[in-house]
């Protein structure tokens, strides 16, 4: 039986067992995947005790720890190095390898919405460790520009410069208000609070085709909303990314591809009976 666990604090709201058994069920590997919750400052003695264990095979790492597991891992992909932050671990031969999966999943749930990303202009709104995590996958999948807008102008002029990547630049209020991306996506966390992201409401929307918002909820964000009230054609939320980043994790852990579509239809079925209970 291969062994999978999530670590963070608080856990007990965590969707990815439930992900998990599903993806197991659906290609014919067996597994147990359990929730731990750690104390703070408590993951590197929760991770080695996890992975003493011989059928331990991987991990996923949520929040406040993706930092911990950056630290923790031997060696990390491109994606977990400019996050600073880890999601997905992996014993390999003895070693520990760490990955940030949360790009590769905003990718996949994009295109299986039939947004093409080649030669696509984003404007990204935030700079903390969702906005860190997809900009490799983003730029890996062929878009031309990333503009990032943050409410503290200076985190996001840092994160530019640690890129360096002419394709990836602040954007100015003059670029906002072109009007030239084609879709906006909302790292910030002001949707968890149905918060407008500060810097929305200069942005031109004219040929914006989708917005997506790296948050959930059983009805659909703020952002959402407003971008709907601006035209904009198509606005998807998070759910979509959750699942892919678990299903990407999933794959580097077993080498087998799940189908994902039978469980964002499940999850979305179970948030919107959550509302309604
Ligand atoms: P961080 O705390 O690292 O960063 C938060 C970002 O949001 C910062 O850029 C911050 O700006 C900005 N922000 C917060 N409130 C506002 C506001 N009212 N207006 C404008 N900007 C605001 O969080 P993460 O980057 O790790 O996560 C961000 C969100 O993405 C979370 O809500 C998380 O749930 C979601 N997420 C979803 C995933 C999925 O699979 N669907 C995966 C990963 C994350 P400032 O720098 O000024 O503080």
């Amino acid at each position: 039986m291969k062994k999978f666990v999530v670590f963070g604090n608080p856990i007990a709201h965590s969707l990815s067992p439930e992900i998990h058994r599903m993806f197991g069920e659906s290609t014919g590997i067996a597994l147990q995947y359990t929730r731990c919750q750690v104390d703070i400052g408590g993951f590197e003695r929760a991770a080695s005790a996890f992975f003493a264990d011989p059928q331990a095979v991987g991990c996923n790492i949520t929040v406040p720890f993706k930092q911990d597991a950056f630290d923790f891992a031997e060696q990390v992909d491109d994606a977990a190095r400019l996050a600073g932050a880890v999601n997905t671990l992996k014993k390999e031969n003895n070693s520990i390898l760490g990955f940030n999966t949360d790009g590769i999943g905003l990718v996949n749930d994009l295109t299986s919405h039939r947004l093409p990303l080649r030669h696509c202009r984003i404007i990204l709104l935030g700079a903390g460790g969702a906005a860190r995590g997809v900009i490799h996958p983003l730029l890996n999948a062929g878009v031309s520009h990333i503009a990032i807008i943050n409410r503290t102008a200076a985190t996001a002029e840092k994160l530019v410069k640690e890129v360096g990547d002419q394709r990836v630049s602040v954007a100015q209020p003059a670029e906002a208000a072109m009007g030239e991306a084609n879709i906006i996506i909302n790292s910030t966390s002001a949707s968890l609070t149905q918060e407008l992201p500060q810097g929305l409401l200069q942005i031109n929307m004219e040929k914006t085709q989708a917005v997506y918002d790296m948050v959930y909820h059983s009805e659909p964000t703020a952002f959402m909303h407003y971008a709907a009230r601006q035209g904009v054609p198509v606005q998807v939320d998070g759910l979509g990314m959750l699942v892919e980043q678990a299903a990407a994790a999933f794959t580097i852990w077993t080498a087998s591809q799940p189908d994902t579509t039978p469980v964002k239809r499940y999850l979305r079925e179970q948030i919107s009976q959550r509302q309604s209970r």
